[in-house]
């Protein structure tokens, strides 16, 4: 059985060596966020495109104002988005705004703050030196540079960039298309009402809502009984897609189906078993062209090993690089015990109290309890090696990405 890190590495491997550059398709720049960009952003022009002020005050010579006091003549004005005409001679300054560019002459901008104003006479009681509160012109970048480059993840810095130099649209990868078939007897659609031994699907939402956080695009196939024949024509359905993820139906219980139907229609397993709790009987394997997950259907289960397996794999078939596990280290509220010998993931709130993460495990009735999941902001991890530790210690946290 292969640890969480070691089964982590065989996706990314294993995905990695299977999966070639997506293809791509274009987008609004808008409609990006979220997207991994197929093609270089260039810089159309020198960012600035001119020496740009920062401060709204005087533009000088910084020569006439190494002696303060010093007294100018202000000659006039620079607005954003206008340029004074003129040049700035010895003696002599233009009062300018936060984004416009720096008059000729001028080498430097002090604060209206260090400044006296009267009339035409402008007294600096600062000293300037060349290049003083502003941007030169191409110091950002230069045109024709490449910004972005393709495997970038964009975000709203990323698309601030694109927007800057003019991109409204943007080569983007396809997402990759992931399946989503729960399985059980007992499982029924959100909208039905349940008898009183059925349980509703929860687990179809929370992976399309994983999916989509991961970038990717749920392709949702509803339910498959515990009957093999069903169940086959299901998981052949899925297979059409990316990525298969199914929920339930892969412990050791006699109507779990799924690992024998998968390997009957050809499926090389990768893991059938992971030591994490909860999660252990997860199983990764690929099938043709896609890539399968079958998630153990505890709801707690589902989302951790969503979490810790598939979002890599989603990562490389979106064209860019597995993310890291974002773990982070927190102080221990209260101490915590664990007996299995597995690496453990519970759910928990992590709080800032004086600036420090403190971590407090949360109580929970094990690995169906939604109701405690929802007060969770992130899972502590008690590793395998190490199951009991004390108050005021750091241990590792495993923020939940749509919380934290
Ligand atoms: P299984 O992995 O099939 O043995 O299921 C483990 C537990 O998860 C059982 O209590 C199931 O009722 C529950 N479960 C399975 N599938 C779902 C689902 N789609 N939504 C919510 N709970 C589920
Ligand atoms: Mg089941």
């Amino acid at each position: 059985m292969l640890a969480y890190t070691e089964a982590r590495a065989k996706v990314i491997e294993t995905v990695s060596a299977r999966c070639g550059t997506p293809p791509s398709e274009t987008v609004a720049v808008a409609e990006a966020l979220g997207r991994v960009l197929a093609e270089p952003v260039v810089a159309d022009r020198d960012y600035p495109p001119f020496d740009r002020s920062t401060r709204d005050g005087f533009a000088v010579r910084a020569a006439d104002a190494g002696a303060v006091p010093a007294v100018l003549r202000c000659i006039g004005e620079a607005r954003a988005g206008a340029a004074f005409a003129g040049e700035v001679g010895h003696g002599q300054c233009v009062q300018i705004m936060t984004g416009a560019p720096v008059p000729r002459g001028a080498d430097a901008v002090v604060m209206l703050e260090h400044t006296a104003v009267a009339g035409e006479r402008v007294t600096l009681h600062r000293a300037a030196h060349p290049g003083q509160n502003l941007v030169p012109r191409g110091s950002e970048a230069r045109a024709g540079q490449v910004l972005m480059r393709p495997g970038l993840r964009l975000g709203f810095a990323e698309l601030a960039l694109a927007a800057q130099v003019g991109r409204a649209e943007l080569g983007v990868f396809r997402r990759p298309r992931v399946a989503i078939l729960s399985t059980g007897d007992e499982v029924v659609p959100v909208e039905a009402q349940p008898g009183p031994f059925e349980i509703r699907n929860s687990n179809s939402i929370a992976l399309s809502a994983q999916v989509r956080l991961a970038g990717a695009e749920p392709v949702l196939l509803g339910n498959a009984p515990d009957r093999e024949d069903r169940l086959q024509q299901c998981i052949e359905r899925g297979l059409r897609e990316d990525v298969l993820v199914l929920s339930g139906g892969v412990s050791a219980g006699k109507y779990d189906l799924v690992e024998a139907v998968l390997e009957r229609l050809g499926t090389v397993a990768c893991f059938d078993a992971v030591r994490i709790r909860p999660g252990r009987p997860a199983v990764f394997g690929v099938c043709g062209e896609t890539f399968v997950f079958g998630l153990p259907g505890n709801p707690v289960s589902t989302m951790v090993t969503f979490e810790l397996f598939v979002v890599p794999a989603l990562d490389l078939l979106s064209g860019m690089p597995a993310r890291p596990l974002a773990t982070f280290r927190a102080r221990l509220a209260a101490p915590v015990r664990q007996r299995a010998e597995l690496t453990h993931f519970l759910p928990a709130e992590v709080r800032w109290e004086a600036g420090e993460p403190v971590v407090r495990e949360l109580p929970w009735q094990g690995s169906g309890d939604i109701v405690a999941l929802v007060q969770a902001n992130a899972f502590l991890l008690v590793p395998e090696t190490r199951l009991e530790w004390e108050a005021g210690e750091w241990v590792d946290v495993l923020p939940r990405r749509d919380r934290l």
